[in-house]
């Protein structure tokens, strides 16, 4: 029996089992999906959880049964390419061997080396720690200062979310560069900025944090009071990935072939946010390249050569409350009702995908 592994079913991994099962898989390979948690946690709607929006279980997908399909809870620990070995952090776990390997892990904070950030911060890279955060800003007293460090899109979707959540909180977006959503066109940038002004959220920019500690933020021009402070700046491949000794690009993530193969072990795919792609980390893109991946996987068994297009992406959207939203479709660039409603659709049919 020829053994695959999927380690992680985020977006990338449970993408992967879909499309395998779809189309059958032969009947000397199994095929194991590890996760630490029990069922898919839809990691776009963190910031709602964080702000308290929206419910645990509503964040919940379970995971697709099939004949066929093994699945393994526990927490990976690291990984010998060599002698093709999963190792789980409660070392009573027996090791898991693979003939085929698809790490599909998701990423983790990068506090970019600043004294404090990862002590004094709360985090909404986790599931476990959305809930931490949840527990901070929830529990926060009235009007208290609330720093979310980052104006990406994660930031700006918790900042709107906790603004309609908590009225008396005072909030700030925080963000070295010029603007809110650098990676957005200027005016969708512009109408986020000017919706936050309406909604008395604070927005500061050319803010270069040098240091946290408990209750404040210092940055190069001083100091900023903090009750509950959110980081949402900058993100990087789990430990585990970043610890596997493989060529990376400059974000940590694993560079791998145009099959999604690390060129050295071909048996081991990357998928999501571990992977070094042409585009930025999304949801999206982990599903993407995990349909290509079963399609790579599929002709391997069949002993013919997989024949894949190139990836394209349909936009990114965002979320400014219940109401408002905004996005970037191709080239068109939306804001308003209209991009928020075709985000609660996006959200409704990563609910149902197995349906
Ligand atoms: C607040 C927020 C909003 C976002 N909004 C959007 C959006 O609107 N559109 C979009 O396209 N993208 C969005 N993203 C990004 C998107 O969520 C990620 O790019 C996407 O989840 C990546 O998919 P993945 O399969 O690589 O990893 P994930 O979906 O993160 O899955 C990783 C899986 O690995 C498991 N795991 C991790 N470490 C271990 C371990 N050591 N042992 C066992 N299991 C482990 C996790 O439990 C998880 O199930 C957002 C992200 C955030 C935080």
């Amino acid at each position: 029996m020829r053994q695959l592994v999927i380690l992680g079913g985020g977006y990338g991994g449970t993408m992967i089992v879909h499309e395998l099962f779809k189309g059958g898989i032969p009947a000397d390979v199994r095929v194991v999906l590890v996760d630490r948690l029990p069922f898919q946690s839809l990691k776009t709607e963190y910031y709602a959880l964080a702000a308290g929006t929206a419910s645990d279980y509503e964040l919940r997908v379970p995971y697709p049964h099939h004949e066929g399909l093994t699945m393994k809870y526990g927490e990976a620990a690291s990984i010998d390419l060599d002698r093709r070995i999963l190792y789980f952090a409660d070392e009573a776990e027996e090791p898991l061997f693979y003939d085929q390997l698809v790490i599909a892990l998701g990423c983790t904070d990068n506090y970019h080396n600043i004294p404090g950030a990862k002590e004094f911060s709360c985090s909404i890279q986790s599931f476990a720690s959305v809930r931490e955060s949840y527990m901070l800003l929830n529990n926060a007293k009235p009007y208290s200062k609330i720093n979310i460090v980052g104006g990406g899109l994660s930031g700006v979707e918790l900042a709107a979310e906790l603004r309609e959540s908590r009225p008396d909180l005072n909030i700030a977006l925080i963000d070295r560069g010029a603007r809110l959503l650098s990676a957005f066109p200027q005016k969708v940038s512009a109408y986020v900025t000017n919706w936050f002004h309406e909604h008395e959220v604070e927005t500061r920019s050319h803010i270069s944090i040098t240091s946290l500690e408990q209750g404040v933020i210092h940055y190069e021009g001083g100091d900023i009071a903090s009750d509950v402070t959110v980081w949402t700046a900058g993100i990087r491949p789990v430990e585990l990935v970043q610890n596997l000794n493989v060529p990376k690009d400059r974000q940590g993530r694993v560079v791998i072939n145009p099959y999604h193969q690390i060129p050295e072990y071909p048996e081991v795919f990357v998928c999501g946010d571990c992977a070094s792609l042409p585009f930025a980390p999304s949801a999206q893109a982990a599903g993407s390249q995990g349909h290509q991946i079963a399609e790579v996987l599929t002709a391997l068994w069949r002993g013919e050569t997989p024949k894949l297009q190139p990836i394209k992406l349909r936009g990114t959207l965002g979320s400014l409350g219940k109401k408002a939203g905004f996005g970037l479709m191709g080239k068109t660039q939306v804001t308003g009702r209209v991009p928020r409603l075709l985000k609660s659709g996006v959200l409704w049919k990563s609910k149902h995908h197995w349906g």
